[in-house]
């Protein structure tokens, strides 16, 4: 899940990047509105953290901008405002949520989980493939109840194939959802990650639920058949 978080103050942004990345989420920055547009339009996110009070374009124009493109990206505003008005005219130029400074990261966190489940459409904070249960609050990974230990990169990679469970997954698709801006984004690394994945679960679960159709990308299924 890639996340961009536009945030003029160095610390705020800093702190929340750092907390979202050991979640294993991907990261990326905007310093200000201008920078929030150019990466808005140049990258796919699957959330947007968006400050109001920013340096050049502020957060309701961003907002409305890409809005206007038809861009239906989930948005959080996170805001030292706390007046209703400011509340009401986010949300109707189209903002999911919004979280009023100063917050508890625990909050922030639940807010962007929920935000990210929506999106896919998934009620449940356990995602589960056969026996392989994930808990997207915890990050755990569990065969049959038996822990998996996964870096975080392949705990992402895994996490974005369940919430497509059953739809095949271009390489291009999963470097977009899982790398950020700048990591090494190369197909091959993303292609180390998954095979070790996929070792790891085929010791844990007996057998590999993840297909790789060549030419299309991978898959995970219920079942083993191929
Ligand atoms: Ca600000």
């Amino acid at each position: 899940m890639k996340i961009l978080i536009v945030e003029d103050e160095k610390i705020l942004r800093d702190s929340l990047a750092e907390g979202l990345r050991l979640k294993g989420y991907a990261v990326d920055l905007a310093v200000d509105g201008e920078d929030a547009g150019e990466k808005v339009f140049c990258e796919t996110y699957d959330l947007i953290i968006l400050d109001l009070n920013l340096p050049k374009v502020d957060g309701f124009t961003v907002l409305e901008n890409f809005r206007k493109e038809n861009l239906d990206v989930p948005v959080l505003i996170l805001s030292a405002r706390d007046g209703i008005d400011d509340k009401v005219k986010g949300l109707d130029l189209g903002a999911n949520d919004y979280l009023t400074k100063p917050f508890h990261f625990a909050e922030f966190e639940a807010r962007v989980r929920s935000l990210l489940r929506r999106k896919t459409v998934v009620e449940n904070a356990i995602l589960s493939c056969g026996p392989l249960c994930f808990d997207t609050v915890t990050r755990e990974v569990t065969a049959a109840g038996s822990p998996i230990s996964l870096t975080l990169k392949e705990s992402a990679l895994l996490e974005y194939l369940l919430l497509h469970k059953g739809r095949v997954i271009k390489l291009e698709e999963l470097i977009e959802h899982v790398w950020d801006i700048h990591a090494d984004a190369f197909s091959n690394s993303v292609r180390v990650h998954m095979s070790s994945l996929r070792r790891k679960l085929k010791a844990g679960m007996g057998y590999d639920p993840i297909t790789n159709r060549i030419g299309e990308g991978y898959v995970i299924r219920e079942d083993d058949v191929v």
